[in-house]
């Protein structure tokens, strides 16, 4: 079990806590939230905790600077729904604006990419905005993701049996034994070179099962610069899993055997 966490407050840092049953060593990392986390092993007691948090006190300070300036500086978060706001969208902030139009009877939604920005067209207020523009972000994911994987599968000669966009809590997308091929919607968000590479990334597991040698090098041939995205995803990746609804807050953590985002330790830059 990895569910329970407790936390703890070091030098003005909140610290996410949980003891690990598989855990071997002691461990600081910043998670796909973006949150301090220590991972204890069972066999650990709480003195070599604190003595360990002590001697890494620099390392805290310094990764606790990053993700506050991050997320001042970061366009990925969730306004009250009103005309005016700003929603992000490929890696861009688009201005929403809200229209009443009682002549239609779902509502309707046009991005547009030269202005950046979001139509939102509802037939009478006190609509659930939110609801209806997540609706649409989740299907705007599965559309992107479908183009990409036929723009490699042109090239690859090999396609996934399916395509989903998912929730995910701490990877980027994932490739079933079957073959059946999932990206994290909230990509939607990110730039678009960004969902591209978890697709292609994805696709190259069609191939290598691993994360071997041979696998980065078809990644490469493809996409030569995949690196810059999966430091964006290291880096910044976390900056997606903001909250949008407060009933959509994550309390628990999960404890995965997950993909390769769980190389995540700290950031950089
Ligand atoms: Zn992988």
């Amino acid at each position: 079990m990895g569910g329970d966490y407790f936390w703890i407050r070091f030098e003005d840092v909140s610290i996410k806590a949980r003891i690990s049953a598989r855990a071997k060593y002691l461990q600081l990392l910043v998670s796909t939230e973006g949150i301090l986390e220590l991972v204890q092993p069972l066999s650990c007691k709480a003195e070599q905790a604190q003595q360990f948090l002590r001697a890494q006190t620099d390392w805290i300070k310094r990764q606790a600077h990053k993700l506050a300036t991050l997320r001042q500086a970061s366009i990925y978060t969730w306004p009250k729904i009103e005309s005016g706001v700003f929603l992000p969208f490929l890696g861009q902030a688009n201005r929403l604006s809200l229209e009443i139009n009682s002549t239609i009877r779902a509502p309707v939604i046009h991005h547009c990419s030269t202005t950046n920005q979001i139509r939102l067209q509802v037939r009478n207020p006190h609509t659930h905005y939110d609801k209806i523009l997540i609706k649409w972000l989740k299907n705007a994911a599965l559309e992107q993701v479908t183009q990409g994987v036929a723009d490699y599968g042109l090239i690859l000669k090999r396609l996934p049996t399916r395509i989903q966009v998912k929730q995910y809590r701490r990877r980027w997308g994932s490739l079933s034994s079957n073959n059946d091929l999932s990206v994290h919607w909230r990509l939607i968000f990110a730039p678009a070179s960004v969902l591209k590479y978890v697709v292609l990334h994805e696709m190259c597991h069609l191939f290598y099962r691993n994360h071997g040698q041979r696998f980065y090098q078809l990644l490469a041939k493809h996409m030569p610069e995949y690196r810059d995205e999966e430091a964006w995803l290291r880096n910044q990746g976390f900056l997606l899993n903001f909250p949008i609804l407060p009933t959509q807050i994550h309390v628990k953590n999960q404890h995965s055997n997950g993909d390769w985002l769980s190389k995540t330790y700290g950031i950089e830059g």
